[in-house]
């Protein structure tokens, strides 16, 4: 088939995915869309229990809303804070099921690897007149799709950090992996009873692992033998608690002063800048083995490690194509000046579109979370301006591609020593 018959490929059904489908369905342009799970948002539904901080406004892209006001969609009220499952049950579930979308999307479909037909990433001749071609495991069956163009948002979320220091596994990580949560659990939901009465490990300084510490806390009030204890690599809390009541995202600041009152209320044990190495489990329990503030230092007793020490993109299934990514943070090379988390923080990145997001190989993109790599700053409404200008441009609309079409509300608040913990979202 010739190139241009070819559709669009997309990588991942998530927030940014769904709305590149919007995008694209709008201009009538065809596509193709593989997500992973069974069902579109599997990554946002892992923390479905979790409200977000910016409000329903900010999470509903323009012309989505568009399409969902063609179907008898019912709209949120625009000043909510959803939650995860609100966010897919009420708005991206439904934009998966419009007429125009819903017959192009694979559930249950793993992209494996993405390149150039008959060409490895050494080979230019020829190279933008082939297609990509796509290997998938769909279904348990190996298949392989066509497409002119690919929009890689399969995010970085199922794609954890280890808790070692250095990004590196602990010694005996992986041996215990089954007594560690890597991720944000439903404490006063179906996990309940993993957690309540425990003695409990949480590992990391961003908004995840604020979000744990404070639903343990919860249940501590009623379970009153849950002990929490709180390791992170940051020299200083103030960092950690955020912008407070000075955030423009009003819940987001909330996280922050709540921590704050609990730490100062003596609800939880706080070991800081404390650097994980080993890990072991006997007859105690879990036993952790590291430096605090360089001194070798023991925490004996854990029942239970849940760790929110960010995400990384995954590349793997890219190798076979010609990408250009910043040497620290595996963003998108361009961005990565932009969205530095050690002088950005998340309302204050600059939006930005294709000319960006470009790379050596033609038609090719990396938006939503991957597209900033390991920085933990990403919002979606910043990935929804991306695909916004990429989907223009591959249509050939070079002047909205260029456009700047996002007012995102500042933070006022910038952090560093923040990459290597999630210090966002
Ligand atoms: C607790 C929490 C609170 C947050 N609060 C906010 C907020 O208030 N405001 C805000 O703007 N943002 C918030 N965020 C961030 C935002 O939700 C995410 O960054 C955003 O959803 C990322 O979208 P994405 O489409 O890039 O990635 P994801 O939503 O992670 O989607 C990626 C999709 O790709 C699929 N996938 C992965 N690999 C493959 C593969 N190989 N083949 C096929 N499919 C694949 C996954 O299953 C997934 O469905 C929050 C995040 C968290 C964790």
């Amino acid at each position: 088939m010739q190139i241009n018959k070819l559709p669009i490929a997309i990588i991942g059904g998530g927030s940014i995915g769904l709305v590149a489908a919007a995008h694209l369905a709008k201009r009538k342009i065809p596509f193709i869309l593989f997500e992973l799970g069974s069902s579109v948002g599997q990554n946002i539904l892992s923390w479905q229990h979790i409200k977000v901080f910016s409000p329903w406004k900010y999470n509903i892209d323009k012309i989505a809303e568009e399409l969902l006001l063609q179907t008898n969609w019912e709209i949120p009220n625009k000043e909510g804070l959803p939650t995860g499952k609100e966010l897919v049950d009420k708005y991206f579930h439904p934009l998966s099921q419009h007429p125009q979308i819903q017959p192009y999307i694979h559930l249950n479909t793993e992209v494996v690897s993405i390149g150039r037909k008959g060409l490895d990433k050494m080979k230019t001749a020829n190279r933008e007149n082939k297609p990509f071609i796509i290997k998938v495991i769909e279904n348990n069956q190996t298949k392989y799709y066509e497409a002119k163009a690919i929009i890689d948002s399969s995010g970085t979320w199922n794609q954890p950090n280890p808790i070692g220091s250095g990004g590196v596994f602990a010694e005996g990580e992986q041996e215990i992996k089954n007594n560690i949560f890597y991720g944000i659990p439903n404490i006063k939901g179906d996990l309940l009873n993993r957690y309540k009465n425990k003695n409990i490990l949480v590992v990391g300084g961003g908004h995840s692992a604020m979000n744990v510490l404070l639903d343990l806390a919860d249940i501590q009030k009623k379970y009153s033998n849950t002990q929490i204890n709180w390791v992170l690599r940051k020299k200083d809390l103030s960092v950690v608690y955020g912008g407070k009541e000075d955030d423009a995202f009003e819940a987001r600041g909330a996280l922050g002063a709540r921590l704050e009152g609990l730490i100062n209320g003596k609800k939880l044990n706080v070991y800081t800048h404390f650097h994980i190495l080993k890990l072991t489990v006997n007859k105690n329990g879990i036993q952790i083995d590291g430096e605090l503030n360089g001194e070798n230092e023991t925490i004996s007793n854990i029942d239970e490690i849940i760790s929110n020490t960010g995400s990384r993109p995954n590349l793997d299934m890219i190798r076979e194509v010609r990408i250009d990514l910043d040497a620290s943070l595996e963003s998108v090379f361009d961005l990565a000046e932009l969205i530095d988390p050690n002088t950005h923080s998340c309302g204050t990145v600059r939006p930005h579109g294709e000319k960006e997001l470009r790379h050596p190989e033609k038609d090719f993109y990396i938006v939503g979370s991957k597209s900033y790599g390991r920085a933990p700053t990403f919002l979606m409404a910043t990935g929804y301006e991306q695909v916004r200008s990429v989907v223009a441009y591959l249509d050939g609309d070079f002047e909205s591609a260029k456009r700047v079409e996002l007012n995102l509300p500042e933070t006022g608040v910038c952090s560093s020593d923040s990459v290597s913990e999630g210090s966002c979202c």
